[in-house]
């Protein structure tokens, strides 16, 4: 992956699962790493992992997605040698709860509407002007199965991937005439933290989510991304679904 190396990848949800799985392939292709979460100490664990893992260079920050002023502030105040961002990959997200919308608790909306659809529009708004002055850019979002199909108590996560499916062919559409690009990465049932944190820590609800499956690891998911990012720069991939061989 020639074409990456020296290319500064800016990852949200950098700390676990797919986005660590991601940000270890971009490191393997000589990119240098932009890394958020809002849990410093474990992007700051990563820190050597990465640089083992061939990054050119690592740069880490807390950021929480959800706080609009705090992305805007923190984007604008990156170091100089920081700040011009080649690939976004909006990856930080969660699912909460697992219930019919007329019992569930509003709280799991306003988190997962938070961070999946309103924390991925600030982090573009902040980071896609500098790729369209510079002329040159690539964001891929992290959709999911869930924004096409939607499953029996998770009306309201499905949602937030079906804004996600809505927003990422909105801003092509919005790109048009400018050599930015825009991917959707579309994935089926990965094994990640993703279910414990749907269960608030519950390990035993969490690993009954992938019984009698094959789960997609989160490295199948980052070989992806890594792909999608390597294709020649008039070469646009839309989208990507990837499912578990045991997923309809
Ligand atoms: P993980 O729980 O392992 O990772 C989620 C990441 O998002 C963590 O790094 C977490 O970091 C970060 N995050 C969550 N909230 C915020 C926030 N407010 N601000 C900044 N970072 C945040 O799960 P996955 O790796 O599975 O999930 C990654 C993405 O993949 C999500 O968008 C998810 O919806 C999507 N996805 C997952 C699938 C699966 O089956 N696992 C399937 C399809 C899509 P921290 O807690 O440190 O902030």
């Amino acid at each position: 992956m020639k074409n990456l190396a020296g290319k500064i990848v800016l990852i949200t949800g950098a700390s676990s699962g797919i986005g660590e799985a991601t940000a270890k392939a971009f490191a393997a292709a000589g990119a240098r790493l932009l890394l958020c979460a809002r849990r410093l100490d474990k992007l700051a664990a990563l820190h050597p992992v990465f640089i083992e893992a061939g990054a050119a260079a690592v740069h880490e920050f807390a950021l929480d997605v959800t706080d609009r002023k705090a992305v805007e502030s923190t984007l604008a105040a990156l170091p100089t040698e920081w700040s011009e961002i080649d690939v976004l990959v909006n990856n930080a997200g969660l699912s909460r709860g697992f219930g019919k919308v007329y019992e569930d608790d509003p709280d799991n909306w306003e988190e997962m509407i938070d961070t999946n659809v309103k924390g991925l529009l600030y982090v573009t708004r902040a980071v896609v002007p500098g790729m369209v002055e510079r002329q040159r850019g690539h964001v891929i979002n992290m959709g999911s199965t869930a924004g096409y199909m939607t499953y029996a108590n998770g009306a309201v996560y499905c949602a937030s991937k079906a804004a996600e499916k809505a927003i990422s062919e909105g801003l092509k559409i919005d790109l048009m005439g400018t050599p930015v690009r825009v991917t959707s990465v579309d994935p089926g049932m990965v094994e990640t933290d993703f279910s414990k944190v749907r269960f608030r820590g519950d390990e035993e609800r969490a690993a009954k989510v992938y019984q009698n499956i094959t789960p997609l690891q989160p490295e199948d998911i980052a070989d992806a991304i890594v792909w999608a990012a390597s294709r020649p720069s008039h070469v646009n991939i839309h989208n990507i679904v990837l499912t578990t061989i045991d997923q309809a």
